[in-house]
């Protein structure tokens, strides 16, 4: 562990030029990774072939690559299996909760979840076919809503939207006294903001690696079942590398004593081997310090923000503790404005309706970005930039 300073720019490959603010939808590039990646390609398949299942040790990766998420989530080591997608993550953690829960009908969640996760539960009640049901009541009313009817709540910590953040430790408290199983969603948390799994004891957790954890597009996704519950976690999809021994090529299923029984099918090396290397801009790297330093970016950007352009409304908290590492404008122009912002350099994402979003990742930001940020969004913004048509041309990834 070294302890160096924020940021640490020079551990990324960041185009010259370019302000980030979308680290929250698919971080950057770390250095060493595209070698890590031509290194795995070339030395390790190319020269090994099937060998390097063993020689190069692929079959433990996502059993290492999990190791180095845990610390990151206040999770133990060998607590955190990796591979496959969030959303498939989601639809193992919930059906894992309602086979704990079997004589309880409800999944909880909140209007504010991502809709994957939302699509997932809807999926997983109609495989089921025993009438349960998906409540989604306004994230400030889901404490409220957490009845013995309650099978599983499943909330995202931080909303993807407006960067609210959800009392991970009150919730899970109040979901537990009820009887409920609690699933947490760490796609806006894991990287971005102190989580600690173990002192809020929630029976799961998942989320993905490409965002604040910069494991590049598609990289696999996380899973965490809390280790005295593992041994009744039942897998929905047993895959034979969840089983106890996957070479046994036994016919009949037999789920491994540990949090690999959440594993699927073969892990994709490629990206591990990616992630893992992407891990390493995290050595000696507090979530304290990387708290500290993204709140005061965020509230150097709103007091800038808010100063030069008036006619952009917060959609974020205003209590710093009570949001992520993201904040959001409302403004109803806001796809076009993002769209002139990405041109002038400075890259943030808009989401439906009206949301311009920006998100806050210390490891490669100072305050210097954030002010040149500001006074190119006041630029857009006071001289209606934005206006220009082909700023309004909407792609198919917003
Ligand atoms: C980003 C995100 C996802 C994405 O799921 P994938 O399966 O990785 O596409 C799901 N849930 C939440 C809460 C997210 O923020």
């Amino acid at each position: 562990m070294s302890g160096r300073e924020l940021p640490r720019k020079d551990l990324f490959d960041l185009p010259e030029g370019v302000i980030y603010l979308d680290g929250n939808s698919l971080g950057p590039l770390p250095k060493g990774a595209a070698e890590r990646a031509l290194t795995v390609l070339r030395d390790e398949w190319g020269g090994e072939l099937i060998k390097a299942w063993n020689s190069a040790d692929w079959i433990s990766l996502p059993r290492r690559v999990g190791d180095r998420i845990a610390p990151l989530i206040g999770a133990p080591e060998g607590s955190v299996a990796t591979g496959d997608t969030l959303s498939i993550k989601v639809y193992q953690a919930l059906a894992a909760a309602l086979r704990l829960r079997p004589d309880r009908r409800v999944i909880l969640s909140d209007s504010g979840n991502f809709p994957t996760d939302l699509y997932m539960a809807q999926g997983l009640i109609d495989t089921i076919g025993k009438g349960h049901a998906l409540r989604t009541p306004a994230p400030g009313d889901v404490a409220e809503a957490i009845t013995d009817e309650v099978a599983a709540v499943m909330l995202t910590h931080v909303d993807y939207r407006s960067g609210r953040m959800h009392d991970m430790a009150a919730i899970t408290r109040r979901a537990h006294a009820a009887g409920a199983v609690m699933i947490w969603d760490l796609a806006h948390s894991a990287g971005a903001v102190p989580v600690n799994l173990t002192a809020c004891n929630a029976e799961f957790a998942v989320g993905c690696t490409y965002k604040y954890l910069n494991g590049g597009p598609g990289a696999p996704a996380f899973i965490y079942a809390r280790p005295d519950i593992v041994d009744e976690v039942q897998p929905a999809l047993a895959g034979w590398m969840g089983h106890d021994a996957p070479f046994a090529m036994e016919l009949g299923y037999r789920p491994a004593m540990s949090t690999e029984r959440l594993r699927v099918g073969t892990p994709p090396i490629v990206q591990l081997s990616i992630l893992q290397q992407a891990l390493g801009v995290w050595d000696g790297v507090e979530m304290a310090d990387i708290r500290a330093a993204s709140i005061a970016l965020s509230e150097r950007f709103i007091t800038e923000v808010e100063a030069r352009c008036p006619q952009l409304v917060l959609a974020s908290p205003r209590d710093a503790q009570a949001r992520g590492s993201q904040v959001s404008f409302a403004f109803e122009h806001g796809y076009a404005a993002m769209q002139a912002l990405i041109e002038r350099g400075v890259i943030g994402d808009f989401r439906a309706p009206n949301i311009m979003r920006f998100g806050f990742a210390p490891l490669y930001l100072d305050a210097a970005d954030i002010v040149r940020a500001a006074e190119t969004i006041e630029d857009v913004i006071s001289n209606e930039l934005w206006r220009d048509a082909k700023y309004h041309s909407v792609s198919r990834v917003t």
